[in-house]
């Protein structure tokens, strides 16, 4: 298959260590499949512990002259990625679009989104600041600095191949940290192109690199190596506990962005077309595979039928097929197993009393596709209710009070996103702090931005991602104590 890229060499097949492209030292491969068609798009390098532990040593190495590098100099290089990565907007986003399989405008708007973070910690980069302290006596003064944690290994999933990297290489790279990248085996076209502009804005060779492969062999290496200081990782809660526990033996700093069960409550005094809008965009987007997409719909009880009305007719609008397609507004997911495991989630609710006011099974294309679905008359005993979906599956929670949909809100393991509409100052301020979730949506259905901290708090996991606090998870504070002043 080829792919209309105005510059090819965007298209990668190797493994990018210590600033060279290489094959796996045993020649495996991985095939690359685009989820539209199960057609392969390439076959690129598949690696192991041995190509993972020479990239961990080529960011050790790299990483001597990268942090003694002035924070300017080291903030115009990611000024330059992110200027490269707008430049190549088009291109970065059609690779993204055939190996995930969003359609081209979410693609196009993940790239810009991916690029804000490289620019916003571009910036940050200049004000790592320190603190002076006032010292314990007249001759002391306690001095604080901040420096890079080490050698950062990043794990990132499928969901967003660009934003889940940069959101971490960025502020590693700004703290002066190198870092090794291990995307998932479904989109490394994008993190391996990623690489290539990181080269050509003149990031020096080891100080990113990027291997695809068994996920089993590089994260082992990647947790278990001693030089690898820090542990980034986007993915499931599953997994994130496994990554955890190995991380343990060396006592690794960990970031985890982990899965969300994210509530999305509607009062009876919200701006009910609002409130659709944004359930629509917080559900559908990315066919409902990302980790803050709106899970269980809580909608009062006065409100309820107009809601689901509403929603029933905007969501059966949604356009789906081939994301390169105009028009797409719902592409495939992101494989047929996925497919299989949203209808498992769908049919075991249908089975204990939810109803179906849309969709509620495979789309005709077949495949990965998905039929945008609205589920109704829905409860906490269902599985629709309990698991994280990842697909454009709405299920619906009918309530009375503000006490019952705050319990119901919180009675789940995750806490990562969560929404509400109302317009009752009073009740904002209540919900607001009752939720117990590390991002709230209040009146808005799209949270994200580098603006902000991004991350969860119970099993959703640790760590934020974005705005000035996200420098935190790549620095260590040192604390120097003046004396005989
Ligand atoms: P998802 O369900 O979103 O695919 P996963 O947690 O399975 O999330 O995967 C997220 C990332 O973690 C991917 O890069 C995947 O390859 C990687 N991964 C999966 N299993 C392991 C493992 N046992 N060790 C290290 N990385 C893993």
């Amino acid at each position: 298959m080829t792919l209309p890229l105005s510059d090819m060499s965007l298209l990668r097949d190797g493994a990018y260590i210590n600033g060279q492209w290489t094959q796996a030292d045993d020649g495996k491969t991985l095939s690359i499949l685009n989820p539209a068609s199960g057609d392969e798009i390439i076959s690129i390098a598949s690696v192991g512990v041995n190509e993972t532990r020479r990239a961990i040593e080529a960011a050790d190495k790299a990483m001597a002259d990268w942090k003694r590098l002035p924070a300017k100099s080291r903030a115009q290089i990611l000024r330059r990625w992110f200027e490269l990565i707008m430049e190549h907007q088009e291109d970065l986003a059609i690779l993204m679009t055939a190996e995930q399989g969003k359609p081209l405008a979410e693609s196009r708007g993940e790239v810009a989104y991916g690029a804000s973070y490289v620019e916003w910690f571009g910036e940050e980069a200049k004000r790592l600041y320190g603190d002076v302290i006032p010292g314990p006596s007249e001759d002391k003064r306690i001095v604080c600095i901040k420096q890079p944690v080490g050698v950062v290994a990043a794990i990132t999933p499928w969901n967003f191949p660009i934003a889940m990297i940069t959101r971490k290489a960025a502020p590693a790279l700004a703290a002066g940290c190198t870092i090794v990248i291990k995307p998932a085996s479904e989109t490394p076209l994008c993190a391996l192109a990623l690489a290539e502009l990181a080269e050509r804005a003149g990031i020096p060779a080891g100080v990113l690199n990027v291997v695809a492969g068994s996920a089993r062999e590089i994260g082992g290496e990647l947790t278990a190596n001693a030089t690898v200081r820090k542990l980034t990782f986007t993915g499931s809660t599953p997994i994130g506990k496994v990554l955890e526990a190995q991380c343990a033996d060396t006592m690794k700093k960990t970031s985890m962005e982990l899965g969300g069960n994210a509530p999305f409550i509607v009062f009876d005094d919200a701006d009910l077309d609002s409130a659709v809008e944004g359930a629509m965009i917080s559900k559908y987007r990315n066919a409902g595979q990302t980790c803050v997409c709106s899970n269980r719909i809580f909608v009062q009880s006065a409100i309820y039928d107009a809601f689901v009305e509403k929603l029933v007719e905007k969501a059966s609008s949604l356009k789906v097929g081939d994301g390169m397609e105009d028009g797409i507004a719902l592409g495939p997911l992101v494989n047929a197993k996925a497919a299989v495991d949203v209808d498992e989630l769908v049919q075991a609710s249908i089975a204990s009393g939810a109803k179906v006011a849309l969709g509620g099974g495979p789309h005709e294309l077949g495949g990965s596709f998905y039929q945008p679905t609205v589920l109704t008359e829905v409860d906490s005993s269902m599985a629709v209710f309990r698991n994280e979906i990842f697909g454009p599956v709405a299920p619906i929670v009918r309530f009375d009070t503000e006490e019952e949909v705050i319990a119901m809100a919180n009675d789940t393991e995750f806490g990562l996103a969560s929404y509400f509409y109302t317009r009752d100052i009073g009740r904002v301020w209540r919900v607001g702090e009752a939720l117990e979730y590390g991002i709230v949506g209040i009146n808005e259905g799209i949270i994200s931005n580098e603006m902000a901290p991004f991350g969860g708090v119970k099993e959703s996991g640790s760590g934020r991602e974005g705005s000035l606090y996200g420098m935190d998870d790549y620095v260590e504070i040192k604390y120097m104590l003046m004396g005989g002043l």
